[in-house]
């Protein structure tokens, strides 16, 4: 049966368990597995090589995506390096320029020390993206809505220009969810999640996945995948088959919050700038509206002069200080001294990710008490 998304959230991947008919996948908290003779097992033998409780989940994550393969990591970051793990020496890859702190980190201080380069490009720029395509560069890398200013990229276009010259398109679907965006549906080879965010959602674990559709990439991937290690633990992959369930009626709340809550701060008076693809100013609006199901729940706004950010930081009750995003719980991060801190201040600035940059992972609270502690923790950072 053609399954929509919301019932795919609760019976996709594999429903259950059939040898008990538990109608939750079991934790199979076991390293390796008995073999009945000599080259003959139960299509288990070893636990970083496949688990049941990862294999559900990996199917779960692929169903939702419309992909065909799914590989589970115990982080987006061990996820990301299997990616890279595909490329070697010599080979580029034109990386979107806002991107996630840490995939940034791992390009600049780890792949490039094995000869594997990177251009950072504003990807929302086709014409850019075109003139950073030469013979060396192997993949495009992107993020959209983009780590922190939520710049939006069009997904099919660049796919467009991925297939026209040769290239894989690597997404990182991670602000999104499958839930509101389907990469691989509009021409996306490879997309790349942190499931710690709104896959788990209760901020309770660190988890990562990639889910592709073609056979031979799959099979380079699942081999990566054994041979560098970094899976994802039966428990913990329990722990995210049990977020996604409610993934939908959380990204629902998570999305309607979000919407007011950028339309107040646009209006408010108390900031300069708001970026949130949900806005209908917002210059990626209309790509945002055409690609995804909806323009999720992360925005960023630059705090005006008249307020002290760190006061604002210290200020807010509801709303906790700390990196992460995607959990039931509001979080507020400082992108130049947190989460995009590796990247050099000169070109943090260029990007536009200020000092006065906030920027909030909203959660499933109820919204006006939102509101009222965003307000009271501006008006108590007044210089
Ligand atoms: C958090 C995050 C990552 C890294 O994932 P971890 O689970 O923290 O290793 C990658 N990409 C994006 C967009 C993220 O938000």
């Amino acid at each position: 049966m053609n399954l929509a998304k919301d019932s795919i959230l609760i019976h996709g991947g594999i429903d259950g368990d059939e040898t008990t008919g538990a109608v939750s996948v079991p934790v199979y908290q076991t390293s390796t597995y008995k073999q009945d003779a000599l080259g003959k097992h139960r299509g288990w033998e070893y636990s970083r090589t496949g688990n049941p409780t990862r294999a559900a989940l990996e199917k779960l994550v692929a169903d939702l995506e419309q992909g065909k393969y799914g590989l589970a990591f115990a982080s987006g970051l061990a996820a990301i390096n299997i990616v890279l793990s595909l490329f070697k020496s010599g080979d580029r890859l034109v990386v979107s320029d806002n991107i996630y702190g840490g995939t940034f980190r791992i390009l600049d201080n780890v792949f490039k020390n094995f000869g594997i380069t990177y251009e950072i490009v504003d990807t929302s720029d086709l014409e850019k993206v075109k003139a950073a395509i030469s013979e060396d560069v192997k993949a495009i890398y992107i993020e959209t809505p983009a780590n922190p200013l939520l710049t939006v990229t069009d997904i099919k276009a660049v796919a467009e220009i991925a297939k026209q010259t040769g290239k894989l398109l690597i997404v990182d679907n991670t602000f999104l969810t499958p839930y509101l965006q389907r990469p691989l549906t509009l021409g996306a080879d490879i997309v790349i999640h942190s499931g710690t965010k709104y896959l788990g959602g209760h901020s309770d674990t660190i988890s990562g996945f990639v889910v592709v559709n073609d056979k031979e990439l799959a099979d380079r991937l699942y081999y990566l995948q054994n041979a560098i290690g970094g899976v994802l633990a039966p428990w913990d992959s329990f722990l995210v088959i049990r977020g996604i369930k409610t993934l939908g009626v959380r990204m629902e709340r998570h999305v309607k919050n979000a919407d007011k809550i950028a339309h107040w701060l646009n209006e408010s008076g108390y900031v300069s700038k708001v970026y949130y693809p949900g806005l209908e100013t917002d210059p990626g609006y209309e790509i945002q509206k055409k690609q995804a199901d909806g323009p999720g729940a992360m925005i960023s706004f630059v705090l005006d002069k008249k307020y002290d950010y760190r006061k604002f930081f210290e200020s807010i009750r509801l709303v906790t200080l700390a990196e992460s995003l995607g959990g039931v719980e509001s979080l507020a991060c400082h992108p130049a001294s947190m989460t995009h801190a590796a990247i050099p201040k000169e070109v943090r600035e260029r990007v536009g990710i200020v000092d006065e940059l906030i920027r909030l992972s909203v959660g499933i609270e109820d919204v006006d008490d939102l509101i009222k502690d965003l307000e009271q923790a501006i008006l108590n950072s007044e210089v």
